[in-house]
């Protein structure tokens, strides 16, 4: 699934990202093509999340070059030693390209799934209330939750709720979803039928970088895989290499889940 011959989606060439003394992010570089599945893999700590909240700048990176949909995010180093971007705007119109799921739902509580869904297509992107009902209520069909769509977030399993969160994202029409271990907190019975929504989006040709522990899902759905350690690549390649023939011992023992 999914072949490398779109342009290029997300370039980040040399990302470096420290707190502090700690050095998180030694020098990550990916590139992602319209249509391509790229999955991050690797240890708990080894930087996954803080490279996907750098591609948005939820964190600052210290070092590199971000890239999305042809557009180079322009960035001057802070008081804090962090490169930030030089142009709101153009920060607030990279952000609206990149759709971004996390761990924990992060639904508002007090919107119901339909409120959640509409919320920023109405408010940040000024879509007329109607329209974006109209939009809100097709991807809720979609990520089948339309029975749901009045009820509240404390109502809903955390399937449930991740789902909407799915479509929530998708509602600003992203180029890029990014995905952040979209399964992690959910029960195991529940985690299929979010695997199932992201196959989905996949399957429609859309771009994604995803973070997971679901090592046979990922083996399914990438074009591409990178395992991360210690904030560096150590390996990357399409699924059949990674999981299948990996040259680094170390990659060979995580996805076989000895680690
Ligand atoms: P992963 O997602 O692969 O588990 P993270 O990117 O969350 O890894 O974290 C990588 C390292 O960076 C960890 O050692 C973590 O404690 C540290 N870290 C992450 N965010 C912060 C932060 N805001 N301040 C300080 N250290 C952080
Ligand atoms: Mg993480």
């Amino acid at each position: 699934m999914g072949s490398s011959n779109g342009q290029p989606a997300v370039v980040v060439e040399g990302l470096h990202k420290s707190f502090g003394d700690l050095e998180v992010l030694k020098g990550v570089s990916l590139t992602a093509h319209e249509g391509d599945v790229v999955s991050m893999i690797g240890a708990s700590g080894s930087g996954k999340s803080t490279f996907l909240r750098c591609i948005n700048f939820l964190e600052m990176p210290t070092q590199g070059r971000i890239q999305v949909t042809g557009e180079d995010i322009s960035l001057k180093t802070g008081h804090d030693g962090n490169l930030h971007p030089t142009d709101r705007r153009q920060l607030e119109r990279i952000r609206t390209r990149l759709g971004m799921v996390f761990q924990s739902f992060n639904l508002w509580p007090h919107l119901n799934v339909l409120e959640n869904v509409i919320e920023a297509p109405v408010h940040v992107l000024k879509v007329p209330k109607a329209e974006a009902i109209e939009r809100a209520e097709a991807l809720l069909q979609k990520v089948g939750l339309y029975e749901k769509r009045n009820q509240y977030p404390a109502f809903l399993s955390g399937g449930q709720q991740q789902r909407a969160a799915i479509a929530r994202a998708l509602a600003m029409n992203p180029k890029v979803m990014l995905f952040d271990e979209p399964t992690s907190a959910l029960d195991p019975e529940l985690v299929g039928e979010v695997l199932k929504v992201i196959r989905d989006l996949a399957l429609e040709g859309r771009t994604m970088i995803l973070v997971t522990h679901e090592m046979k899902f990922a083996r399914d759905v990438s074009s591409h895989v990178i395992y991360l350690h210690k904030g560096l690549i150590e390996e990357e390649g399409p699924p059949s290499q990674v999981f299948g023939s990996p040259k680094s011992d170390r990659c060979k023992q995580f996805v076989s889940g000895i680690h």
